[in-house]
């Protein structure tokens, strides 16, 4: 098969008259486009022959023509003779493509210069193979699928259309969840994908605006053999991951892209999406975050065995490495985070924590990382949490003590802990303590929206050591980004990116 060419970043034109189009064309190349698709079903009124040699006429970038009926998710709710028509016209006057619906049956526009598409709102087609065929085995230049994605592994089907696909093709899979098969499209080969001009502005959902595909994504640096990692959830999109590991592998020059996946909750379609993942080396995937609520799906995939000693005792895998050998390890890089703001702030190795006396405020899932980290380097941990049970369980798992709420008035413990999200924007002027006792040193609030919390001011006050849930956050992201790389994480590159994030909060 001859050697693609490069993939072309498509900016879709969603104005409603044809000067607003105009004008857009030049923002697109202005944000790096390498074409522009004229959406002229967004038009308030169908385009005279004028507008469409204005629209044109020395058109700045590449030309995709397309208007695409209602029955295909488009605007255009006219007849289709005068919208077959409006294609021909454009094809005269120069478009460099026209997007035609392989539902349209056949025509006489020039297929050099026909994108030949399909588009499936209610799913990924059963029959995708044979629909890609079917499209392969046409006259024209291009095909184009799209398909609503359930999950990322979706996506990742669509790049097997492309790669399987005779013709240059674009293929993506709408939504959220198949996000990545827009962003890696440079990487797979694939003819085109499509991004907007800004938020908003969208022709299909999933489309991330050109600035986040050129500037967060680095689509200029996407190849073949870019690395890829990604992060986990549900919900995912407000994750702050991809701005602080994509920040951090172009502050040292990696080729590698760092990608959200939203994953419904609950094991299958956890599984469903790795073990696709791992039927396609050619993806060199290298790692993944995990969050809410994936991290006990995590450590059950990738095997006990496979895991760090403490990620099984907590029972939850927050990072999953994919070795050469295809082989995968879990590790728990929240503890190791947590755990390591706490000793770089007290300048002690974590063996120093031996015989400290500890308060956890908290017993939920950040609590036990940390309760079983403390415990594990022989701190002696009181759990404090407002439901006692729960607090008293968890203590119990890791022999500790534990108290409610109220036992905080006799607290003895030179280190606290907030495991909380008391204090948490956007109820700043809350607390877990109303006041710090004499006993206690070294405060650490693993609450890092707000930065600077109503306890923290107060330990400072009182004169304490401070610890700050931004050191525990940047903490997990640089372990992460040294268990896939290699490399020392570019800490301040990272924080620099979290602070910025918050700040805008
Ligand atoms: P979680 O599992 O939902 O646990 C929340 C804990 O907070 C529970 O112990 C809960 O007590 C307690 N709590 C909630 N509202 C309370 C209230 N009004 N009064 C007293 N206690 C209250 O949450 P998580 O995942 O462990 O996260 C806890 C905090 O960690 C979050 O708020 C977040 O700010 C922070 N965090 C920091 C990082 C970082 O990297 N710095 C990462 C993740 C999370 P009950 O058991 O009684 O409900």
């Amino acid at each position: 098969m001859p050697p693609r060419p490069q993939t072309k970043l498509i900016c879709p034109l969603v104005c409603s008259d044809p000067a607003g189009m105009k004008a857009a064309m030049a923002d697109a190349k202005a944000l790096g486009a390498d074409a522009v698709e004229l959406r002229l079903d967004y038009l308030a009124q169908p385009p005279t022959a004028e507008d469409l040699r204005a629209l044109l006429a020395d058109a700045p970038l590449e030309t995709i023509v397309t208007c695409r009926p209602t029955a295909e998710g488009g605007r255009f709710d006219g007849d289709e003779a005068g919208r077959l028509a409006l294609l021909h016209q454009a094809a005269e006057l120069g478009a460099d493509w026209i997007d035609l619906e392989q539902a349209a049956g056949p025509t006489d526009l020039p297929p050099d210069r026909t994108i030949l598409s399909r588009h499936d709102f209610a799913g990924c087609p059963a029959d995708l193979d044979e629909l890609a065929a079917g499209l392969d085995a046409s006259p024209a230049a291009v095909n184009k699928v799209a398909f609503a994605a359930a999950g990322p592994e979706d996506a990742l089907r669509a790049f097997d259309v492309v790669r399987r696909c005779r013709k240059p093709t674009i293929a993506l899979a709408m939504g959220e969840p198949g996000v990545i098969s827009r962003v890696l499209a440079r990487k797979i080969g694939a003819f085109g994908t499509f991004a907007a001009l800004s938020a908003g502005a969208e022709s299909a959902p999933g489309q991330p605006a050109l600035e986040e595909i050129t500037g967060l994504y680095r689509w200029e640096r996407l190849g073949a053999q870019t690395t890829v990692c990604g992060v986990i959830g549900c919900p995912v999109g407000h994750s702050m991951s991809p701005a602080i590991h994509n920040a951090a592998f172009a502050a040292t020059g990696l080729d590698a892209v760092y990608v959200p996946l939203l994953i419904q909750p609950g094991e299958e379609p956890f599984r469903r999406f790795l073990d696709a993942v791992r039927q396609r080396p050619w993806l060199n995937w290298r790692g993944l975050s995990v969050t809410i609520p994936h991290k006990e799906n995590a450590l059950r995939y990738v095997g006990p065995e496979h895991c760090d000693e403490l990620a099984r005792k907590i029972g939850a895998v927050n990072t999953i490495t994919f070795e050469p050998d295809g082989t995968l390890r879990g590790d728990n890089t929240d503890y190791a985070a947590a755990i390591d703001a706490l000793c770089e702030a007290m300048g002690v190795a974590r063996t120093g924590l031996s015989g400290r006396g500890v308060a956890v405020l908290g017993a939920g899932g950040v609590s036990r990382a940390l309760v079983a980290a403390l415990t594990h380097y022989g701190a002696r941990v009181t759990i404090y949490n407002r439901t006692v049970d729960r607090g008293e369980a968890l203590a119990a798992e890791f022999g500790c003590s534990a108290a409610g709420r109220e036992g905080l008035a006799d607290l003895a413990a030179e280190i606290v802990i907030n495991c909380t999200s008391l204090g948490m924007h956007p109820h700043v002027d809350r607390s877990p303590l109303e006041a710090i006792a004499p006993c206690v040193k070294v405060v650490f609030d693993t609450v890092y929206n707000p930065i600077d919390t109503l306890l923290l001011r107060r330990a400072r006050q009182a004169g304490c050591t401070c610890v700050t849930g931004v050191e525990m956050f940047v903490n997990q992201a640089a372990g992460q980004f040294e268990a896939w790389t290699g490399h020392q994480a570019p800490r301040d590159v990272m924080r620099e990116v979290v602070l910025g994030r918050l700040t805008r909060i």
